[in-house]
């Protein structure tokens, strides 16, 4: 275990009670590392961005905006997405079978993953 002196933010083994690098006085000014871990994980789980994809969302999406890959927006298959998107372009919307054959994939659990291989709920 390894806490951060508060006074020069470098990383201290707990050990020591005052900070090699600057001599402060740690027991009264650092934050474990532990502490650190937890708050920025916290922050982590909470970013709407980063919640789980819904199936039926994506496979809704799928079916009727499939045409311009709104549903591989949705799953974060960006790479996928954009390409669906010119090719409904160029083609007049002829590629929208893709995507609907995408939704069909989807309810069936063929694609059960999001673009970040997280299960969709
Ligand atoms: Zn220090």
């Amino acid at each position: 275990m390894s806490k951060i002196c508060g006074n020069c933010g470098s990383k201290v083994d707990d050990k020591y009670h005052n900070c090699p690098t600057c001599g402060a006085n740690l027991p009264y000014s650092s934050v474990s590392q532990q502490t650190i871990d937890k708050v920025s994980k916290t922050d982590y789980n909470y970013t709407e961005t980063d919640l789980p994809k819904s199936r039926k969302v994506a496979a809704l999406l799928a079916l009727f905006t499939g045409i311009l890959g709104i549903h591989n927006f949705y799953l974060g298959y960006y790479k996928k997405a954009m390409i669906q998107l010119i090719l409904g372009i160029v083609t007049f919307g002829f590629s929208g079978i893709w995507g609907f054959l995408e939704g069909i994939l989807i309810i069936f659990e063929v694609i059960k993953v999001d673009g970040k291989g997280r299960p969709l709920v």
